[in-house]
C-alpha cells in the first residue's frame, strides 16, 4: 500500500471508523465481492475488515 494512502468510510457502525473525519483507522483492508449480486454498482462489493463497534471478540 502506497504510504499516503487514506481510505475515506462513513460505515460510522464499525470500529475502525473515526467518525469525526470519517476515515478508516487501519493501514489496510480487505475489499471482496458479494456473492450473487452483478448490479454492476458499488454495492458488490463490502469491506470485510469490518468488526462492529459493540463487538469485543475477533
Ligand atoms: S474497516 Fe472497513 S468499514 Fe470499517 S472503517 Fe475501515 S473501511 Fe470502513
Amino acid at each position: 500500500m502506497e504510504e499516503n494512502q487514506r481510505i475515506n468510510c462513513s460505515v460510522s457502525s464499525c470500529k475502525y471508523n473515526n467518525q469525526k473525519d470519517q476515515l478508516c483507522q487501519l493501514k489496510q483492508i480487505v475489499v471482496t465481492p458479494i456473492q450473487g449480486i452483478e448490479t454492476k454498482q458499488a454495492d458488490e462489493s463490502m469491506c470485510s475488515s469490518y468488526k462492529n463497534a459493540n463487538q469485543n471478540r475477533f
